[in-house]
């Protein structure tokens, strides 16, 4: 192996780290693969007949403002909020999202492809089309059988969140009242089955105690698909230091969340403080108007007008919690979770959709990051993670 002396090498990074900052990100946006773990947008296909290849004034993502975003592959979510449906209701609604899914990406195949594993991701980005995966929200959705998530994995499904906003039969959710005291043993058994057939296990929205069962327990490395730093906005969704230091020792990745009130807390306590108005407010309006094909426009309506209340949040603090994660356990441990389209518009003013990822490109360059831990923190990381949960499932799809 040809092996280059240290001086020279030394001489190579300097050189790369002397470019002028602007040319640098430029370069880098050439080819990075930007890979977001969490994007929330299927249920608006089905709600509304949301079009990806239109572009929108409003939502997060689309098919322009990804190109303009550079947004190489996107695991979006599929959900159905146990709080939201009644239980007979979760998995029907889980299945037509993820039909839905299906059938956008189908319908937009000049610029996007279904990818079913890592191969197909660097596959598809290298002919310039944009990768989409899919994630289910909620131990609660796949009605406890294990041949249904096996299903749900043949579907396209690429990791599970353990549990949504209530505690279920696996896991004790953060935002519910703690019934296991972390995993259940069903929940140590769903575990292995993920292992098994290589679907991650994912821990954003559990209990602190059920991320350090979950992680004990899995063979393969976990995700926090969507969660936000607790050392710098001390709130109930984020994650404490100690679990992000067990995440990164078994080989995992915190991907960062967007929302405005988890990156500030000042802003989550106004955000907080307003919840049960808005929802409220949208579920009278919604009850009222329920065939009134405005309905849509008037919830962002409403969604909008709370989130002036919330006090801005500038993109910088979301550069810090990648920052964080960074110095604190390694550039190997941290990626994007944007949650966009699952965080009612409550973007951070400079990141408000997929066409702004450019911008933490060049935060991260202007921060003194390297090309390479610029490349894993954008996507390298996750799809390393995927990998890993690929290549440990004994059972091949
Ligand atoms: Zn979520």
């Amino acid at each position: 192996m040809l092996r280059l002396p240290a001086a020279l090498l030394l001489l190579c990074s300097s050189a790369v780290l002397a470019q002028p900052p602007a040319d640098r990100a430029e370069r880098l946006l050439r080819d990075i693969l930007i890979f977001d773990a969490h994007i929330d947008t299927p249920r608006y296909f089905v709600d509304e007949g949301y079009k990806l290849a239109d572009h929108h004034g409003y939502y997060e993502l689309d098919i322009p403002r990804m190109k303009l975003g550079k947004l190489g592959a996107v695991l979006f979510g599929i959900y159905a909020q146990p709080q939201d449906y009644p239980p007979h209701l979760w998995l029907p609604r889980a299945l037509e999202c993820l039909e839905a899914l299906h059938r956008e990406v189908a319908a937009n195949s000049r610029d996007m492809e279904f990818a079913w594993n890592v191969a197909d991701i660097e596959r598809i980005h290298r002919s310039g089309k944009l990768a989409a995966l899919a994630s289910l929200e909620g131990g609660h959705l796949f009605a406890d059988s294990f041949r249904i998530l096996r299903l749900f994995h043949k579907l396209g499904i690429r990791y599970m969140t353990l549990a949504h906003f209530r505690s279920n039969n696996f896991a004790d959710s953060m935002t519910d009242e703690l019934v296991h005291n972390g995993l259940s043993k069903s929940g140590r058994d769903l575990v292995a089955e993920m292992n098994r057939i290589g679907m991650i296990p994912d821990v954003s929205h559990i209990s602190d105690k059920a991320v350090l069962d979950a992680v004990e327990a899995s063979r393969s490395p976990v995700i926090a698909s969507h969660s936000s730093v607790k050392a710098i906005a001390p709130i109930v969704r984020n994650v404490p230091d100690e679990v992000i230091r067990a995440i990164a020792k078994k080989g995992g990745v915190i991907c960062i969340n967007f929302h405005a009130g988890y990156l500030e807390k000042s802003a989550y306590d106004v955000y907080i403080r307003n919840w049960p108005a808005r929802d409220q407010e949208i579920k009278d309006m919604l009850a009222l108007k329920s065939t009134d094909p405005s309905r849509w426009e008037l919830v962002r309506g409403i969604q909008r007008r709370y989130f002036a209340q919330m006090p801005k949040v500038d993109y910088k603090v979301l550069l810090k919690h990648i920052d964080h994660v960074a110095k604190l356990v390694g550039p190997d441990h941290v990626g994007l979770g944007s949650d966009y389209d699952g965080i009612s518009g409550m973007t951070p003013v400079g990141m408000e959709d997929v066409s702004k990822y450019p911008v933490l490109v060049k935060g991260l360059v202007d921060m003194g990051y390297s090309n390479q831990d610029i490349r894993k923190i954008m996507g390298l990381n996750l799809l390393r993670v995927l990998r890993a949960n690929e290549q440990a499932a004994t059972e091949k799809p």
